[in-house]
């Protein structure tokens, strides 16, 4: 679905047109991928849009950019007040939102030290990614063929857009074999995650994870619903898990910032079932708490109407 067209565009400390936020084709992060981004959502609530869990968001880029040795010339904060003006001067309840840091026209080469990092940020209304039918029903994912690549090959514990070479392959592979999501398995053959999603399951009542050092990102909406969880009193861990485990779980589930929470009702053809009651609890709390109906998690939101 195309990317609809709203009024303004974040670029280098300015609001700028729609249709001219442009960059020149020797920009070197589309040549070589040197750039760190964000996926970030703000959810319709009674007091207006709402940014969840903003600032974890904004930490991360600033964690990706450390480890690409690229220097922000902006404060987190000025990044998340220039967020709030977006989702203000674009006027609307909901939006996806996309900041990516790059290395601007200038320079060429494989070393990115010389370059100037330059900040834009877009933000537009985007609705369910793995489609509406997906939460009710449950998504049908195949192992790829594709290994997650290792956190010695690249860092995957950042938003690189290099990285997601890696996962873009995965995604096509498993969609034109008429699948909805691909889940990678990592050097070691253990699961490590979706390809813009971290995976979960659910097995004799505990919720099980795999831990960041099986070299999966680590998931602002996987710590946020392992908050939940903890809250909820539901046991759950971070342990390595093996595809065999995923076949024959009780319950199964992605989480992300574009995804949600989305139940996973088969994976390479071995069914799962439909929607269990852990991922429907979860998910209850996580839907209730973005639309600013959970006090106790109201931290978590960032309303951007009240500065
Ligand atoms: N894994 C990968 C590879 C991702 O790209 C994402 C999306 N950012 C996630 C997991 C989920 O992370 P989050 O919940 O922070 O969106």
């Amino acid at each position: 679905m195309p990317i609809p067209r709203m009024s303004k565009i974040w670029m280098d400390g300015e609001l700028v047109d729609w249709d001219d936020a442009r960059i020149h084709v020797l920009t070197p992060s589309l040549h070589y991928g040197w750039a760190v981004f964000e996926g970030i959502r703000a959810y319709a609530t009674d007091r207006g849009p709402a940014i969840f869990q903003h600032r974890a968001h904004i930490e991360r880029l600033f964690t990706s950019a450390q480890v690409l040795t690229m220097e922000i010339p902006y404060s987190p904060d000025e990044l998340m007040e220039a967020t709030r003006e977006l989702c203000r001067v674009n006027g609307q309840d909901s939006y996806y939102i996309r900041p990516l840091a790059y290395l601007g026209y200038g320079e060429m080469g494989l070393n990115p030290i010389p370059s100037q990092v330059r900040v834009m940020i877009a933000v537009w209304p985007w609705g369910a990614y793995l489609g509406d039918e997906g939460f009710t029903t449950g998504v049908r994912a195949k192992i790829s063929s594709w290994q997650r690549m290792s956190p010695n090959v690249i860092p995957t514990g950042t938003k690189a857009s290099g990285v997601y070479v890696n996962s873009s392959l995965a995604k096509v592979e498993a969609v034109r074999a008429g699948y909805d999501e691909a889940i990678l398995l990592n050097a070691q053959g253990r699961v490590a995650e979706g390809t813009g999603e971290n995976v979960f399951i659910v097995s004799d009542g505990v919720i099980v994870t795999p831990p960041t050092t099986e070299g999966v990102l680590r998931g602002v909406t996987r710590e946020a619903v392992m908050d939940f969880a903890r809250d909820a009193d539901l046991p759950l861990v971070e342990a390595p898990l093996l595809r065999h485990d995923l076949y024959t779980a009780d319950e199964a589930f992605f989480t992300g910032t574009a995804a949600e929470i989305v139940p996973i009702r088969a994976v390479d053809d071995r069914v799962i079932g439909p929607p269990g009651p852990i991922t429907k609890q979860l998910r209850a709390i996580f839907t209730s708490v973005v639309r600013g109906r959970e006090p106790k998690y109201d931290h978590m939101l960032d309303y951007v109407t009240q500065h």
